[in-house]
């Protein structure tokens, strides 16, 4: 049988094991007796070398989440940077492609201005740059009213898949209301060298303009010296593929205006030096090129066609009676007859082939271009006939009379081969044509000239 306190220690010893073990941090039991001392002594070095440790276990697991949370920080600092990387890629993609679209913005202005250049011809020439700018910009219709000074209309030029003819007359009033709405009816102030053109832009609920639906709209006026001359109209994009997605009829975008106002810059510039070069070549009554140029142009053409032993012929037309004419209804019935005389005459031709000029007086010249003294002669004839078949509209009180010309037609090189030889050969025809009864055509032949 055991000692009962012997029993009583090895629960102590029992319970403060289990604490022990437990981490429970028990105070050491005390025992009395010798036998009990090395047994205690363990104790305390077992005890002291559990505190030692489990500190040096929890100081471990503090290094272990530290260093644990420091990974996940940096695990979510690389996601955070992964994501900026992809934003990023993205960002410097869109950056490229606004980049390219500028490049190409930029390579239509001046592909625009390349063509334009040179052109002296005001319709020609805002034809063109209408033509050109709705081509580039993909524009599904587009045309240019110009301003008509005389009669207040606005000529239709340029229509691309509208409603407009070609050289159609409208309204100018639903343009000034328009502009008088978004508060654009007057001249910009400009200096010369800025470029800052007004671009009107307009949306659906802004309803159609001169009966042209659109979702969206571009309208441009062009100002030339505090002078309205007209205003581009620019409706829709085409379908068209951009970044791999189809838009439809699309808006216009930043860079078509920044296209549109450099163009409508330069064009206002050329539109001035066409108007100049017009008021020095043209003759502001018959519309047509004054002497000076007229000749210069003849020599133009002389040395031309000597390179390639062409031809062409030169009329000489004269109004008859022109003298009692004048006398019985006055100068400026007179005037109005030199005018639709000339109109008539420029009908009869082909446009930008042949040259029309007034010598001045009631006398025109016809430069024909590639063409033989017989084939002149039956232009000469036409025109002789259209104008013998012309009703002089004016505003006369009594009816006005038809009148005739008479015309004198030379050939290059058969009856001339100088500016002053082929005019005195048309000269010759035309004299001859009056003496023959008038209201007829003459060819120059040398015989016939000859005493
Ligand atoms: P012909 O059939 O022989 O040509 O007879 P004509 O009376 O026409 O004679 P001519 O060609 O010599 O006449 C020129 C006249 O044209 C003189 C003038 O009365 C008229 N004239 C010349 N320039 C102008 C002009 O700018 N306006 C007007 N109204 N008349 C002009
Ligand atoms: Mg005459
Ligand atoms: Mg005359």
């Amino acid at each position: 049988m055991a000692d009962p306190d012997t029993l009583n220690d090895l629960s102590i010893l029992q319970s403060y094991l289990k604490a022990l073990l437990a981490d429970q941090h028990p105070d050491l039991p005390s025992f009395s007796g010798p036998e009990w001392e090395p047994i205690l002594r363990h104790l305390r070095s077992v005890q002291t070398y559990l505190t030692v440790t489990r500190q040096s276990m929890s100081d471990r697991q503090a290094l272990y989440d530290e260093v644990k949370q420091r990974l996940t920080e940096n695990q979510k600092r690389l996601y955070h940077t992964e994501d900026q990387l992809r934003q990023n890629k993205e960002k410097l993609a869109q950056n490229e492609y606004k980049v390219l679209e500028y490049m190409l913005a930029l390579q239509h202005i001046n592909l625009i201005q390349r063509r334009v250049q040179g052109l002296l011809n005001i319709d020609s020439l805002l034809s063109e740059v209408t033509a050109l700018l709705t081509s580039h910009l993909c524009v599904h219709r587009g045309f240019f009213l110009k301003q008509d000074l005389q009669n207040q209309s606005m000529k239709v030029l340029s229509a691309i898949q509208c409603q407009f003819k070609e050289g159609e007359r409208v309204d100018s009033a639903p343009l000034w209301q328009l502009l008088q709405t978004h508060d654009m009816a007057k001249a910009p102030e400009m200096t010369q060298e800025e470029i800052e053109v007004p671009i009107l832009r307009l949306a659906e609920a802004d309803g159609p303009i001169y009966g042209h639906a659109f979702q969206s709209a571009l309208v441009v006026p062009v100002w030339i010296e505090r002078e309205l001359w007209g205003a581009l109209f620019l409706f829709d994009k085409e379908e068209r593929l951009r970044q791999g997605a189809r838009e439809a009829f699309s808006q216009f975008s930043e860079i078509d205006e920044l296209v549109l106002q450099n163009v409508v810059a330069f064009l206002q510039k050329d539109l001035w030096n066409a108007h100049l070069f017009e008021m020095a070549t043209v003759d502001g009554l018959s519309q047509l090129y004054v002497r000076r140029y007229f000749e210069s142009r003849l020599e133009d053409e002389i040395r031309r066609v000597r390179r390639h032993d062409g031809q062409f012929a030169l009329l000489m037309i004269d109004i008859d009676h022109f003298k009692p004419f004048n006398d019985t209804y006055g100068h400026l019935l007179g005037d109005e007859v030199i005018q639709q005389v000339a109109a008539t005459i420029k009908q009869q031709l082909r446009a930008g082939t042949d040259l029309p000029g007034r010598y001045g007086g009631e006398e025109m010249v016809v430069l024909l271009a590639e063409t033989p003294p017989e084939g002149a002669r039956v232009v000469a004839e036409r025109i002789r006939k259209a104008v013998a078949e012309l009703q002089i509209s004016a505003l006369a009180s009594k009816p006005l009379p038809h009148v005739t010309v008479s015309i004198g037609v030379s050939g290059f090189p058969v009856h001339g081969e100088d500016l002053r030889s082929l005019q005195e050969a048309a000269d010759q025809a035309l004299y001859w044509a009056k003496g023959n009864g008038r209201n007829r055509v003459e060819l120059y032949e040398v015989q016939r000239d000859s005493p």
